[in-house]
């Protein structure tokens, strides 16, 4: 009985196990997918059609985020947190959209996503070997680095000029190994739409974030808009709605536990390629530190707007980012644990060192890779303190943030275009600039100061063999604190870096100008920009050294497993299928799949994140479903779990069903789920979406928008 019940037991998982699992498939594999012996009802080819139109179309990138094209008229399904930024520029105490929502009751009204585009993939091809073609026996590894950074740029302008136009970027598929030219449409007039209250869109705020069972309403719609010729164009009132090549269809009845779901977006990074030298140095060295700063800065930030709402609406967006990658690293460090990824990986790398040692061919070719891999490592902690003060300086200081995009832009300008950086480049420069001076919305000196300040002390801590000079010398060696402070009440009391006009100016003058306006921050830029060309340097020639040896990482790996990888996401559309499935997230305790409004109630304590609109408490209390609720449960559908297999940028994807329509948008993981961006996980590997059942029952009963379900060809009642 005992064997026969275990037997059985094996059977299920086993099952449930094939169908699901790891891949953030490239659109070209999913004909070798069998998605239809997966759950799919659909023919595939309407899922991805490189001769004519399908769902992919309808897909698009919006901010760092996802989101879906859900009308013939230009309208778009993301998350409430893709469209947070836009929100809380358009935001004033007055007008306080973060706080009340906002909804635009006819299109006039609606308002523009500050620094907002949508990107619409139009076409790719493998450009893998015109880009190796630039390495040449003998070239060092930094030369190595620079001559592929220079040819996948020539790549990208010539596809430009072939293209007006279009954007083109060269993604890498595997590194140091395929690359891909991908051709971009990109609409520059986004304009929000509907964006729930914070109560509902941001509902159980830090504390339900990267947690199941949730209770979000993280869905908000925007709009884009081209000019009357159907071109891109900015923001201009005589623009028209955008009419896309596809929109998805939106199922109203939505899915049920065990249900095959499928998610097409924009997956950002992961690292499963790596070995146990990155992980290890993840989960000792920078996981833990970034953490810890964010945890520490997060509560300066929070601190500082505790009693004033301008102040706080000008933080907002920055604590929201670090309190979500902070709690991200968490659950990274404890799932690495939980999971003993680097002994795995050892492990794994071991049997893989066996096997190549085991041919005298495949030992003469490979048998001294991992051991260089190993060493590039022990290189990189050398100087790992330093190196992540130096990155987190500008991160944290606005004002030095600026001054050093100043610094570096009025030198790199001066260079031919091919040769910048790609952030100085004419193509992206005005993005660049446009990103500055957003960020200078937001400048708020007390908090400057205070985290320069730390950012300053911890430079004056760094162990010897990693000091950084420059700032040795500023500071000097007696009583560093009090000589920041003297430092900071110079520099802040002088500085022009907070006025628009002086920002904007600067950012297009030539190196002899910035030394006539003479400000001390740009000074301080200026000292430390040898510093920081030298880390670039480090970086060419650490990647250099890196990439070839992890292309042949993988080529080995492929020979040992005897089976095709998928590449590690890089921000390029994907897909990635499941079902509807709950999980254990430790000993004897089981989460169910669907959360429901009981949940919102339950959850609600009338203080924040917890605070539920009275009015959307009143329509649960009088049971006002309309027609989303879901009988089994006896109650709207609010949050889904998923065995799919997603990371940061999945956010805003649209959740499709076996027929491929719209159920439900992408917008979170659970905790233990974190480890998908070292590692799939068939016991954590859970993802989160708000149901569409609660999206359009907001949208109608909360917000009283029924013109756009009525857009989205949902019949009301
Ligand atoms: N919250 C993430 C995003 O913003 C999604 C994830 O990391 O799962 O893309």
């Amino acid at each position: 009985m005992r064997l026969r019940g275990f037997v059985l037991l094996f059977l299920i998982v086993w099952i449930v196990s094939g169908l699901a699992g790891e891949g953030m498939w490239p659109l070209s594999e999913i004909r070798q997918l069998d998605l239809k012996k997966k759950g799919l009802k659909i023919d595939p080819s309407r899922i991805y059609n490189p001769q004519g139109v399908s769902l992919i179309d309808a897909i698009v990138k919006v901010g760092g985020c996802t989101g879906s094209f859900v009308s013939p008229n230009g309208l778009i399904l993301t998350n409430h947190h893709c469209a947070y930024r836009a929100a809380q520029s358009a935001s004033t105490p007055e007008h306080d959209y973060i706080r009340n929502g906002f909804l635009a009751a006819s299109r006039e009204e609606e308002i523009p996503a500050k620094g907002y585009t949508v990107r619409i993939t139009e076409s790719y091809r493998d450009v893998s070997e015109e880009v190796l073609s630039a390495v040449t026996p003998g070239m060092d590894f930094a030369a190595r680095t620079r001559a592929i950074q220079r040819k996948i740029k020539e790549i990208v302008a010539r596809a430009e000029r072939e293209h007006p136009g279009k954007r083109a970027e060269v993604a890498e598929m595997f590194i140091g190994k395929t690359y891909v030219l991908f051709l971009y449409t990109y609409l520059k007039d986004v304009r929000l739409v509907y964006v729930p209250p914070r109560s509902i869109g941001e509902f159980g705020g830090e504390e339900d974030n990267w947690m199941w069972p949730r209770h979000t309403g993280d869905f908000s719609f925007l709009r884009v808009y081209v000019a009357p010729d159907g071109s891109p164009a900015e923001y201009s009132p005589q623009n028209v709605p955008y009419h896309p090549r596809k929109y998805l269809q939106v199922n109203p009845q939505g899915v049920d536990e065990g249900d095959f779901v499928f998610i097409l977006g924009y997956p950002g990074r992961t690292y499963r390629h790596r070995t146990s030298y990155f992980l290890a140095f993840e989960e000792e060295i920078r996981l833990p530190c970034v953490a810890n700063l964010y945890d520490w800065q997060i509560r300066v930030m929070e601190k500082a707007g505790q009693n004033d709402r301008e102040v706080m609406l000008k933080h907002l967006s920055r604590i929201k980012g670090r309190a979500n990658v902070m709690k991200n690293y968490r659950g990274k460090l404890l799932g690495l644990k939980r999971l003993h990824l680097v002994e795995r990986k050892r492990e794994e790398e071991k049997a893989l060192q066996a096997f190549i040692d085991a041919d005298p061919a495949r030992k003469a070719k490979y048998g001294e890779l991992l051991a260089a891999i190993g060493r590039v490592y022990q290189e990189r902690r050398q100087s790992a303190q330093r190196n992540l003060i130096l990155d987190y300086l500008p991160r944290s200081s606005n004002l030095f943030n600026f001054a050093l995009t100043i610094y570096r832009a009025s030198n790199e300008r001066a260079k031919p275009d091919l040769e910048r950086e790609p952030a100085f480049m004419d193509r992206n420069y005005p993005r660049t600039k446009e990103r500055i001076l957003l960020a200078l919305k937001d400048y708020y000196e007390p908090t400057d100061r205070i985290l320069l300040k730390d950012m300053l002390l911890r430079a004056s801590r760094l162990p010897e063999g990693q000091r950084i000079q420059v700032l040795d010398e500023m500071i000097g060696q007696e009583d560093p604190e009090a000589a920041i402070d003297r430092l900071l009440d110079a520099m802040y009391a002088r500085t022009m870096l907070n006025k628009e006009r002086i920002v904007y100016a600067a950012l297009e003058q030539p190196v002899e100008s910035l030394k006539i306006l003479d400000d001390p921050f740009i000074n301080l830029a200026k000292n430390l920009y040898p510093v920081y060309q030298e880390l670039k340097k480090e970086r060419e020639r650490r990647k250099g050294e890196l990439d070839p040896l992890l292309a042949k990482l993988v080529e080995v790996k492929k020979q040992f497993l005897q089976k095709k990888f998928v590449p590690d996401a890089n921000g390029t559309l994907r897909l990635t299928y499941g079902h509807i499935r709950g999980y254990s997230p430790r000993d004897a305790v089981y989460y169910q799949p669907i959360s429901t409004l009981r949940g919102v109630v339950e959850k609600t304590t009338g203080e924040e994140p917890f605070d539920t609109p009275a009015d959307l408490l009143a329509l649960i209390e009088k049971k006002d479903f309309g027609r989303f609720q879901l009988k089994r449960l006896g109650s709207v559908p609010v949050g889904i779990l998923y065995d799919t297999d997603t990371t940061g940028g999945n956010s805003g994807s649209p959740i499709l069903d076996a027929r491929g329509r719209l159920i439900g948008v992408n917008f979170d993981r659970a905790f233990e789920a974190t480890i998908n961006d070292y590692a799939w996980s068939e016991e954590y590997s859970r993802s989160i979406g708000v149901d569409i059942r609660y999206v359009l029952w907001v949208t109608q009963k909360f917000g009283g928008a029924d013109w756009l379900l009525q857009e989205m060809g949902v019949p009301l009642k």
